[in-house]
């Protein structure tokens, strides 16, 4: 290091303020990176390793990207989950003495993306600080663009409830200082994607936090925010803010709102039953497509695609807030023409909350302002169209909300013309009729440009040359340029200044002057432009919370209009509430399968449960008759509707529920790294843990992930649990392959048996999708196999097994083995291949019950005549 060249040093210095980030260091028009960082990111990036002279006979690893190329390598290197440190030359390089002066000027992670380029406009970019205190934890949340915190705390089950938070919100970077806790959350499999950032104890002390939340929120004690008793909360929240700021450098002016996730009202959906509702992403691929989500997405603006998903997430608990939504679709419903209108509308309208942030993070150009105006301009006829929907209360709440900003669209009209450039630095941004100085400096430019031509003019004339013209170029400024047949004719009052290969190029000195005036005037027209530019985003952030409010108020509008046309589309009825829990679904129907299976064929179904004599359905029926899609069909009837959509049924009274609980049997969770039963049972214990009689559970075959006799006694005694609990009584679906489980209706309370109906034709079997009252005790295993197209030789081969099986116990025989069968073995009948010898397994059995002490000797010599008999018989 001492003997590094100057430029390492200063490298070296800065570097070790951002060990944990790749430091792209500016030379010129280059950014580049050295040592670990070039090995690490010219295979981040697939760029060409290289070296340089690091002083003392040393070379560095070296790699480096162009500056004009730099936010596409950013975006990537931070994709890729690393963090970035952009360091600029921050002095004039014609000035420095010495090397020239360089600071970090940005620096870009994961979870503090504000750039929409990089940002997936339908998702929110979630950062997350985390401490741990005691037994309990705390975490505050925000996607920075948008600024709102979340504020959640976990007392009860609190790493398990912690760890689900960080899964549903998807974090993108989590940041802590109890390293302790950051390892034990870096090491969990689900965490793999995700950066952990860990920052100095320092970061958060109480007293700096609660200095920065004040700052931040404009307070002066925290006790007006609510936070004040609660250490761990300021904490979480000062971290957070510091951690911003510390990136963005900027003043954090749209962080206004907090909001404790406790005393929310939404209803908790575990990472389980998240994915196997398949609410925003398929289980198996991850897609959107096939999801929950999918099926209701008609929004029209990223704001409102991203609140949809989290509607979805978050059902809500409280009535009347549901209500609103449904009384508001209802209404978009029936005003088609309005909702359609409305729909066209917000389609103009750009990602608001994005834009805002752009501002706020001062890295919005005169083309965001523009898309800003644009949208601003609709909002008048959205109001309108609002108006005549006033009936709904939560129209006519979001109405309010929006502001009409006559102004602010006002002022960005004045200003900015139709088709400003990317560049702040290069003028062209304003009308000139917008200030006074610029009208003056554009009026020299106008009147150079006349003056120009009549030189070129008065020129030609006076040396007689026709084909005289003045011309511009940056290094020579303004020439006047001869043909090379013409020199001769050249006055003596030209100076050369350039020789082409067909021409010459002449100044004069009225041009020189001239230019002179001209780029002095262009250059303070620039320098005017951009301190104008300044001064009109800092009129526009004043604005900055009215504006975050009214892309709120609009993302609702958003979803609840995609609601209204889902619903539409997709036949949706308005559902209601019961008071006594009872659920009264009917001809409901799955939403997204019934899109997916060819049009018309998807079969409607009842479900009616209730909290006394139908409270738990047992339901049978072979694989691929559709269990698992009914099951999930009264789930996702049920958090539809408390999202405040229409659900896909004829008629549907739904009961409020509390939680719903979905459990597959042996699901594979192989990422998880447990083994497929133990996450089952895990999985099993969490809900008979935290039901209550208030929520509805979906079992789809629990027990399936071990020994048959292992599993029916698991599914028989959660049946007795659920059915006697004393205080967890829940509505429960439960779809089994244990025939044996429908024993138990009518010796439980509350459990009813019902089967999805197939019929059997000849050999096949023929789905009918409908659920109907009782029990199966037939599987058709084999039948649903053959439809699969497994080899013939195995269908028979099974049938002749089952048939066995089903005759004698399984645990008492001695099964033979079919060896050495090859696809030539010709298929033999049931006699010939019976495992077991009837006549020889009954003499068996005749023999074990002889007691050998009572019999005379006559007796037994006539039954071992008879034995042999039988035996050679068979023999024959
Ligand atoms: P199970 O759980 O009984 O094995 P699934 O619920 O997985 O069966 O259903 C298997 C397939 O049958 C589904 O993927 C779907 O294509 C079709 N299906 C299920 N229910 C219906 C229905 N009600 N109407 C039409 N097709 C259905």
């Amino acid at each position: 290091m001492e003997n590094s060249t100057p430029m390492m040093k200063q490298y070296h210095a800065i570097k070790s303020n951002y060990k944990d980030y790749i430091l792209m260091y500016r030379l010129g028009d280059f950014y580049e990176m050295f040592f670990e960082d070039a090995v690490e990111a010219s295979a981040l990036l697939e760029i060409t390793l290289t070296k340089r002279n690091a002083g003392n006979n040393q070379t560095a690893p070296l790699c480096g990207v162009p500056y004009h190329a730099v936010e596409g390598y950013i975006a990537k290197l931070v994709q890729k989950g690393r963090k970035v440190a952009i360091c600029e030359q921050v002095e004039d390089p014609a000035m420095a003495k010495g090397i020239v002066k360089r600071e970090v000027v940005r620096v870009v992670t994961p979870g503090t993306l504000v750039d929409p380029q990089m940002l997936d406009e339908k998702k929110n970019n979630y950062l997350v600080s985390v401490v741990m205190h005691e037994d309990a934890y705390a975490m505050a949340y925000t996607d920075i663009t948008n600024g709102d915190i979340h504020i959640k705390s976990f007392l009860k089950d609190a790493f398990g409830g912690l760890v689900d938070s960080l899964i549903q919100l998807s974090a993108a970077e989590v940041i802590f200082y109890q390293a302790e806790l950051g390892s034990i959350l870096r090491e969990m499999p689900v965490f793999s994607g995700s950066v952990f950032t860990e920052m100095p104890a320092s970061t958060f002390t109480y007293a700096t936090c609660a200095k920065r939340i004040a700052e931040t929120y404009k307070v002066h004690t925290l006790e007006s925010l609510g936070i004040s008793g609660t250490n761990a909360t300021v904490q979480v929240i000062g971290a957070l803010l510091h951690y911003i700021f510390d990136t963005q450098k900027v003043q954090l002016v749209h962080f206004n709102q907090l909001i404790w996730d406790n005393d929310r009202d939404v209803m908790l959906l575990d990472k389980y039953t998240r994915s196997n509702l398949e609410l925003t992403e398929t289980l198996r691929n991850k897609d959107k497509k096939g999801s929950l989500l999918w099926i209701l997405d008609q929004t029209g603006t990223s704001m409102g695609a991203r609140l949809l998903k989290r509607w979805i997430e978050e059902p809500l608990l409280n009535q009347s807030a549901i209500e609103n939504r449904l009384s508001a679709v209802e209404m978009l419903l029936e005003e088609k023409i309005i909702r359609e209108e409305l729909k066209l509308a917000l389609k103009s309208i750009y990602d608001l909350e994005r834009l805002t942030s752009k501002i706020v993070y001062g890295s919005a150009n005169a083309r965001d302002l523009l898309a800003l105006k644009q949208s601003l301009s609709v909002l008048p006829l959205v109001k309108t169209l609002l108006e005549s929907v006033e009936a709904a209360p939560m129209l006519r709440d979001i109405n309010d909300r929006i502001n009409g900003f006559d102004d602010l669209f006002g002022l960005l009209e004045e200003a900015l013309v139709d088709e400003p450039p990317f560049t702040l630095r290069e003028g062209g941004i304003f009308k000139e009729t917008y200030h006074a100085e610029l009208m003056g400096l554009r009026h020299i430019e106008q009147t150079g440009k006349d003056w120009l031509l009549a030189v070129e003019s008065e020129e030609r004339e006076k040396t007689g040359i026709r084909n005289l013209k003045i011309g511009f170029n940056k290094v020579f400024g303004y020439f006047i340029e001869i043909s090379k047949g013409n020199v001769k004719l050249v006055p003596d009052n030209y100076i050369r200044k350039q020789t082409l290969s067909n021409c010459e190029r002449y100044i004069t000195e009225p041009l020189k002057q001239y230019e002179e005036k001209l780029l002095g005037s262009e250059d303070q027209m620039h320098k005017l432009e951009y301190q104008l530019f300044l001064t009109l985003l800092q009129d526009v952030e004043r604005h900055i919370l009215d504006l975050k409010e009214t892309a709120h108020a609009l993302a609702e509008a958003d979803v609840l209009l995609s609601f209204a046309s889902v619903s539409e589309k997709n036949n949706y009825v308005k559902p209601s509430f019961t008071q006594d829990q009872s659920i009264s679904i009917e001809n409901g129907r799955h939403p997204v399968v019934e899109s997916l299976v060819a049009s018309q064929c998807f079969i409607p179904n009842d479900a009616h449960l209730d909290m006394a004599e139908n409270r738990l359905f047992i339901i049978t029926g072979p694989n691929m008759a559709g269990k698992s899609t009914f099951l999930r069909q009264v789930a996702l009837i049920t958090l539809m509707g408390q999202i405040g959509c229409f659900v896909p049924a004829e008629r549907a009274a739904l009961a409020l529920v509390d939680r719903i609980f979905t459990r597959v049997g042996a699901s594979d969770d192989l990422a998880q790294g447990q083994s497929t039963f133990m996450v089952e049972m895990t999985e099993l214990s969490h809900i008979l843990r935290y039901a209550t009689s208030k929520s509805l559970l979906i079992l789809d075959e629990i027990g399936r992930g071990t020994s048959t006799y292992d599993g029916l006694s698991i599914a028989w005694s959660v049946v007795e649990y659920l059915s006697i609990g004393q205080s967890a009584t829940p509505k429960t679906l439960f779809a089994t392959h244990y025939h044996e489980l429908t024993e138990l209706e009518g010796r439980l309370n509350g459990v009813q048996n019902y089967y999805i109906a197939v019929e059997e034709v000849k050999e096949d079997i023929l789905f009918l999708r409908k659920i109907k009252k009782g029990g199966v005790n037939k599987s058709f295993g084999i039948q649903v196999a053959r439809l699969a197209g497994l080899p013939k030789r195995v269908i028979s081969r099974a049938k002749e097994i089952l048939l066995d099986l089903e005759a004698h116990d399984i645990n008492k025989v001695h099964i033979s083995v079919m060896n050495n069968v090859t696809e030539d073995t010709p298929v033999i009948n049931d006699q010939q291949l019976s495992f077991f010898n009837e006549e020889e397994s009954d003499i068996l059995k005749e023999l074990k019950m002889i007691d050998i002490n009572s019999m005379t000797p006559m007796y037994s010599m006539n039954k071992l005549f008879e034995f042999v008999q039988r035996a050679n018989k068979r023999k024959g």
